[in-house]
């Protein structure tokens, strides 16, 4: 009872957590997640130092078996509330290989059963307006942007065309990337086409950079615009989608030059990001948002009347375990 109304004082800051299976069909025997029950996870830090275990409590905890219905259906009042007006914020966090994507997207086979959480939340946006049509009507547009190495970069285009762009926070448009091209979309079709030329865009800056996406963010907008019919008063929502970049500690003796350079900039903008997260937790007077591109990006979706969920994900693996109790402390400054 306790534990619930220390969560309800958090009010718009929910964190989630999920274990992803084992890959290669090893025995779940080897997992160092020892238990997980009712959002708590407990870790065997096992080592040839000696046994040992440490739990973290988080609102919820997805077991390696869950499905990506299951997932999307806890967050779905959250989604929901974009309809209604609400800014909302749901950002994938843990280390490359964990699952990020899975969650956000899905994976690259992807059928109906396995989509992952954007899809969901969009086609669930459409019902949603549909079922309310005699009372307001409403217009999604989406944004798909990058952020590497501090800079910003729009996903959605078609010339190949890989301008800067700024980040201004307007609260008038509501726009906070206005040289972002912004798409109409009116159906789970219009988002597929859309999703995929973001992730062709993504790919293309690959070349150079083996597997760029997990060294940058990505962040899907959704704007939502909804008028009622009745009395024409408009509601504005927005939704960001973000899937960070991986967490992992490089070590700086291994490292150099581009990759040390990226390494730092996911650095600081990760730990940005924890930073505004603990102090909108701890309802901090001043929550420093200037410090990175991801949390003036994500501002207007952080603290005041927005719903932010975190969702960290962590590898079953034993190689895993120092990354997977940072990923878990992280998360843990906020729970
Ligand atoms: P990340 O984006 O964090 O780097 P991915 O989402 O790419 O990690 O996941 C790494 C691999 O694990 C991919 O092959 C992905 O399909 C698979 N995977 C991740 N989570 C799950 C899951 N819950 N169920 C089945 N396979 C998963
Ligand atoms: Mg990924």
């Amino acid at each position: 009872k306790l534990y619930n109304q220390v969560q309800d004082l958090k009010g718009s800051i929910r964190v989630y957590c999920r274990v992803r299976p084992f890959l290669s069909g090893q025995s779940n025997d080897l997992s160092t997640v020892h238990n997980i029950e009712d959002g708590n996870i407990t870790i065997s830090t096992a080592s040839k130092h000696g046994k040992g275990c440490k739990s973290f409590s988080f609102n919820k905890v997805f077991e390696p078996c869950a499905t990506q219905a299951e997932v999307f259906s806890d967050m779905q009042p959250l989604i929901r509330s974009v309809l209604d007006g609400y800014n909302v914020c749901i950002f994938a966090y843990g280390q490359t290989g964990s699952g990020k994507t899975y969650t956000m997207t899905g994976p690259k086979d992807l059928s109906e059963k396995n989509k992952g959480v954007n899809y969901r939340a969009l086609g669930d946006l459409f019902l949603l307006a549909e079922q309310r049509k005699d009372i307001f009507c409403y217009n999604v547009a989406v944004q798909m942007i990058e952020i590497y190495n501090e800079q910003v970069r729009d996903l959605l285009v078609t010339d190949g065309s890989n301008k800067r762009l700024e980040i201004r926070n307007s609260s008038q448009t509501g726009l906070n990337v206005p040289d972002a091209n912004i798409i109409p979309v009116s159906s789970t079709h219009d988002v597929i086409d859309l999703m995929n030329l973001g992730h062709r865009n993504r790919a293309v800056g690959a070349t150079a950079l083996n597997d760029r996406s997990s060294r940058s963010h990505s962040c899907l907008t959704v704007h939502v615009q909804g008028r009622d019919l009745a009395s024409g008063t408009i509601l504005r929502g927005c939704m960001h989608l973000v899937d960070l970049a991986g967490s992992e500690r490089v070590n700086k003796s291994e490292v150099t030059g581009d990759r040390l350079k990226e390494a730092q900039h996911i650095n600081k903008s990760l730990s940005a990001l924890g930073d505004v997260i603990a102090s909108l937790a701890q309802k901090n007077q001043h929550v420093p948002y200037r410090n990175s591109k991801l949390t003036q990006l994500l501002q207007d979706s952080l603290g005041g009347q927005a719903k932010t969920l975190m969702f960290v994900h962590i590898s079953p693996e034993p190689d895993a375990l120092g990354e997977t109790i940072s990923t878990l402390k992280f998360a843990e400054r906020v729970a």
